[in-house]
């Protein structure tokens, strides 16, 4: 490891900005491509995006150097946005937009009988994330580089992401994403700042030198944790926030004990249990599977994090600790990283020798926490054996952390017992717990929900006890995507369009797509001719991919009706095949009148240990297959499953989207964020009383989104008293869809496989309700096929739903974060 002192002072650099000209990136392409490298043109193709990706980050250097000593000037205040997951995606046409350099590389790679969009394709995914979680962190990263926020993100260098999904027999598959198997050349490696991660061992208490109580946690096994920095560009700003990944590895000593005792291969051997710790991304979305390697990578990440904010923190001279509340703060995205609140909390005591008090005061200035869920399968808690196991020294603090707080609660509500056994951070029972969002309320200064209804429900119901005692601390803060990655970068046509339209500041400013509400009116024929020719050429290409990929023929000419997300019962996938299968129904019974053709796409994983979830897919495999292959169908309806949905296919998927499902059950989305990106593309809703999708259609006005189904008190009131029979014998469609789906016509050689679909559908117990909000949803699709057909209406309502879709950025949701929690100063580069 080099060798690195904590008081290293940066010096400023003098560095000339590379050219940006076709000749400079052309010149430094092949430079790349044959000096470096070592590879010719006509090689295999993933060393051209190797080299493009090198001469690009080039570019980026010189700016994120200076972003990065802007940042760090004596008391300037920073965010750290802690995160087990950044569904980050391709990084090449992202910074190519924010560079503005696109035409000039295109131009350069021409001139050397490349084509950039080529290249460009060879990128893997980074796909260290799960869903909508995850990619908001990664729109948070791009929006926070744009306002030239100090924001830094922290998370885990997975050396296997998201797995890639296959489709066998109609069933899902999953493969191993060995996505840096051909190196990485965004990221850098900084084995200087790594940083020592303590497992197992125990706490020890002792008496200083002036005979305080002290404690420390010794006897530890340790790992340490090498930060990899990946670039994150502002748009046309000069400025590159940093996302910085841990990777684990072994420490020497570790194996030098192993090797003195004689046992060279068994210390070969613990080097590698050591970097299992960030071997692989869990790829459960919305649930918790409780495994021991989950807790030390959450562990790993809120420690290693901490320690370095507080190193970059201490390298300028005089640093009293009770003023680093004043500089730094922690967002934690979801209950992950939550750990952190202890972990500050024992480096403070244990390694800066500050007491308790000092050490909470501290503590709860700098923790704010974003929930992102309801559903009780999502919230963490961790056995307390296996806490006291691999964290001794944690858990006592928890433990202490717990006894004061429940001391509060009782002054406040005195005798309560009921109270207190509610709000404690320990969990009672036959096994006990420690629940991992108790701890980040009472640690944090800051607790948000991720929509308007969303927030609601928290101080309403799940953190109605810590709403009494701490009402200020709550806090919404509705979600967005970021315009660059999800139209400027995904629908160029689009993107052009406006621009000419309105001029292109909306790209950094999406309030100004209001500007195009008067182009809605159909007298503007030539911009509704426009916008729909814009709409076509994407669903064209999204046509080539479906073809592609499920060798299904999609029409453009025909209503594109799209759902791709994570599968869960919640997100009610279930809902639109059983319309699809009515719909299949009514033209095999001939009842056509006011007919739309359209073409059903459905794509998401499925977390692998989740059976229903996985049952489901195999139903969209298995109707689209009955049903793209009826010729009394006659392409009037079309069902394809996507294999493989990710952030590089929903950039393909967003633009070239008519309909927009979002038909959760209602209280269950917290937000969404897919929402967001079909809206701003010119979809229309249809969706339920969930999440942002209120706020949508508030934003485009009711006459511009297809609302059906329950409201979430409505589902709430039904919990015990809910009847899907009744619902069957009242509706003959529903009763239809469900025999045929029972008589075996979709799965002839494998029967009774969907029995577990249809009883799940048909239980009283069904949490998700889907039976009751079928009728609703049915009557809604008909209104879409309605409106569909007279294409100046839906002209209209889709060039409403993007120029009413400004909210929906990220911009705004960073701008409202730092307001009202983080309160940091925007640097100018
Ligand atoms: C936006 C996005 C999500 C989140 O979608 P929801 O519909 O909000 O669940 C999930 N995965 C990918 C790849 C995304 O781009």
């Amino acid at each position: 490891m080099p060798a690195y002192t904590s008081r290293t002072v940066y010096r400023p650099v003098q560095l000339t900005p590379l050219a940006n000209d076709a000749k400079a990136i052309g010149t430094d392409f092949q430079r790349y491509l044959s000096y470096h490298l070592g590879r010719f043109q006509g090689c295999a193709p993933f060393y051209t995006y190797e080299a493009l990706a090198y001469t690009l980050r080039d570019r980026l250097m010189v700016d994120w150097r200076n972003t990065w000593d802007t940042q760090l000037q004596p008391g300037s205040r920073r965010a750290y946005y802690l995160s087990l997951e950044f569904l980050i995606g391709r990084a090449m046409g992202n910074h190519l937009l924010n560079l503005g350099i696109k035409n000039e590389t295109d131009q350069a790679m021409l001139e050397l009988s490349e084509r950039l969009e080529e290249i460009a394709d060879q990128e893997p995914d980074a796909g260290l994330g799960n869903g909508g979680l995850g990619r908001l962190a990664a729109c948070f990263m791009d929006s926070c580089a744009t306002l030239q926020l100090p924001v830094m993100g922290y998370g885990l260098r997975y050396e296997y992401g998201m797995f890639r999904q296959h489709i066998d027999n109609g069933y899902q598959v999953e493969e191993p994403d060995r996505w840096l198997r051909n190196g990485n050349p965004w990221e850098i490696e900084r084995s200087e700042y790594c940083q020592r991660v303590h497992f197992g061992g125990r706490s020890e208490h002792y008496r200083d030198g002036l005979g305080n109580q002290r404690a420390r946690w010794v006897d530890t096994q340790d790992v340490l944790a090498v930060p990899f920095d990946m670039p994150i560009s502002g748009y046309r700003n000069k400025t590159v926030n940093t996302l910085r990944l841990w990777k684990a590895a072994a420490t020497d000593e570790f194996n030098l004990g192993e090797f003195n005792a004689g046992s060279y291969t068994e210390a070969v051997g613990a080097k590698n249990s050591a970097e299992h710790i960030s071997m692989v991304l869990y790829p459960n979305d919305s649930s918790e599977n409780g495994k021991e390697l989950r807790l030390r990578q959450q562990y790993f990440l809120a420690s290693a994090s901490i320690q370095d904010a507080m190193r970059v923190w201490e390298r300028h001279e005089a640093r009293d600790y009770r003023d680093f509340a004043a500089e730094n703060v922690f967002q934690m995205n979801d209950t992950h990283p939550t750990i952190a609140v202890a972990e500050l909390m024992r480096i403070l005591m244990d390694e800066k020798g500050l007491n308790w008090e000092q050490s909470w005061s501290i503590t709860t200035r700098c923790m704010a926490y974003t929930n992102h869920t309801l559903l009780p399968e999502a919230l963490e808690k961790w056995p307390l054996g296996l806490f006291e196991r691999l964290l001794p020294r944690i858990l006592e603090i928890i433990y202490e952390i717990n006894a004061r707080f429940l001391r509060q609660v009782s002054l406040k509500w005195p005798g309560d017992i009921e109270r207190q056994k509610r709000m404690s951070i320990i969990e009672e029972g036959s096994q006990r717990h420690v629940r991992m969002a108790w701890l980040a309320i009472v640690g944090s200064f800051s607790v948000n929900g991720v929509a308007a209804l969303h927030s609601q429900l928290l101080r309403d119901g799940l953190f109605h006890d810590f709403y009494q005692l701490w009402p200020e601390k709550f806090n919404n803060k509705t979600n967005g995507v970021t315009p660059r990655r999800w139209v400027a970068y995904a629908n160029p046509g689009l993107t052009a369009l406006i621009s000419e339209t309105i001029g292109d500041s909306w790209v950094a400013d999406l309030s100004q797509l209001e500007r195009l509400k008067p182009y809605a009116e159909p007298h503007h024929e030539a911009f509704h001719a426009r916008w729909r020719e814009v709409k076509f050429a994407n669903k064209q290409r999204l046509a080539a991919l479906v073809k592609a990929e499920c060798d299904v023929d999609f029409d453009p000419t025909a209503l594109f009706d799209v759902q791709v997300k994570r599968i869960h019962e919640y997100k009610r996938q279930l809902l639109n095949v059983l319309h699809v299968i009515h719909l299949y129904l009514r033209i095999k019974n001939g009842r056509m009148d006011n007919w739309t053709n359209r073409c059903v796409l459905i794509g998401g994983k499925a977390a692998p240990g989740y059976v229903m979830a996985k049952r489901i897919i195999k139903l969209v495999n298995n109707v689209a297959a009955v049903v793209n292959s009826d010729p009394d169908v006659n392409g009037r309806l079309k069902l394809a499953f996507l294999p493989n949905y990710r952030v590089s296919s929903m950039e393909i998927i967003a633009p070239a989207t008519d309909l927009s499902e979002q038909i959760s059950t209602a209280g269950k989305e917290a937000s969404g964020t897919g929402n967001m990106k079909f809206m701003m593309n010119g979809a229309v809703t249809i969706g339920t009383y969930d999440g942002a999708n209120i706020e949508i259609m508030d934003a485009v006005g009711a006459e511009n989104f297809f609302l059906f189904g329950l409201k979430a008190d409505e589902v709430d009131a039904m919990g015990r008293d809910y009847h899907p029979w009744r619902y069957v014998s009242q509706d003959n469609d529903l009763h239809d869809v469900l025999m045929l789906l029972r008589s075996g016509h979709f799965n002839p050689y494998e029967p009774y496989i969907f029995d577990m679909i249809l009883d799940a559908l048909q239980s009283p117990h069904d949490p998700w309700k889907t039976l009751a909000d079928f009728r609703s949803y049915v009557d809604a699709q008909e209104h879409v096929s309605l409106a569909w057909q007279d294409q100046v209406r839906w002209t209209r309502m889709s060039i409403l739903n993007t120029a009413s879709s400004g909210f929906f950025s990220t911009d705004r949701t960073m701008r409202e974060y730092n307001r009202e929690i983080w309160k940091l100063k925007p640097g100018a580069m």
